[in-house]
């Protein structure tokens, strides 16, 4: 909750005269914080007034600042908060890309046009440091630029991100989505959109190609020995053991795409 963030960030503020007026206006940030969960579950975050303010005194710096110099400060109360959501991000991956590490919190509405969502946990997701929005400024103008929020949309139990070789010599791949037909459209639009917001082809063909060089000595030796059917019994191994763990993982579209690509599995990689 907003409130108890709030409470604990402003705890140890010299300026006392501030620290009454920003706790005085708690109910601000606790009906933006209402304001965005209904928002963001009605798919209509685009319609949240930018650079709200509370009054001439708690302006848009002063909400900035609460963030950075009373959540993001080690010597605060408020850290606490901050640290913790950093560490919820499971093994320390960013939520955004699945592929870089949390090194910061992401403003999902940045604060720079959203200032009365600076300490609003919701608003906050531990990011690495190339998703971070803040910097990018990355606001939805429509229901379809909504990235995807990891608090609330939950998409890990379908397939949907594919992978197909481009050339086999030099080896490229291709990233894409492709959703189950029974997604409402506006959620294809969406992810459609994170997928091209955060580059997330070009990071996953690049690691792509850097998987397929490390397992090339491997994979020529088993067609060389075993020909096609040991190859392909070997990919799918690894495909299905990738896909138990992250049915949409880089890895895993990589693993399913080498299995169904023929020209590769004629041995046409050596
Ligand atoms: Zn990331």
């Amino acid at each position: 909750m907003v409130s108890n963030v709030l409470e604990d960030c402003v705890d140890n503020l010299k300026n006392q005269v501030l620290k009454q007026e920003i706790l005085d206006s708690i109910d601000f940030f606790t009906t933006a914080e209402s304001e965005f969960e209904d928002k963001i579950n009605g798919n209509n975050l685009y319609q949240i007034e930018q650079n709200k303010i509370i009054s001439e005194s708690i302006d848009s710096t002063v909400l900035k600042s609460i963030y950075s110099d009373r959540m993001v400060n080690k010597n605060n109360k408020g850290r606490v908060y901050y640290d913790s959501i950093f560490v919820s991000a499971p093994s320390g991956k960013c939520p955004f890309c699945s592929v870089r590490l949390v090194g910061a919190l992401d403003h999902y509405l940045p604060k720079s046009k959203y200032p009365l969502l600076s300490v609003t946990p919701i608003n906050l997701v531990p990011s690495c440091n190339d998703c971070n929005k803040d910097k990018l400024v990355d606001t939805p103008n429509s229901r379809e630029e909504e990235t995807l929020h990891p608090y609330f949309d939950d998409i890990e139990n379908f397939d949907w991100l594919k992978a197909k070789i481009i050339t086999l010599k030099p080896i490229k791949f291709e990233y894409y989505i492709s959703p189950p037909d029974d997604w409402t459209d506006l959620l294809k639009a969406r992810l459609k959109h994170h997928f091209s917001a955060y580059l997330l082809n070009e990071l996953y063909s690049i690691h792509a190609i850097e998987e397929f060089e490390n397992i090339k000595l491997q994979i020529t030796k088993l067609f060389q020995t075993g020909g096609v059917n040991l190859l392909k019994e070997h990919i799918l191994d690894c495909y299905k053991s990738r896909y138990s763990v992250n049915k949409n993982s880089w890895q895993t579209a990589f693993y399913h795409c080498l299995y169904n690509d023929s020209d590769f599995c004629d041995g046409n990689f050596i």
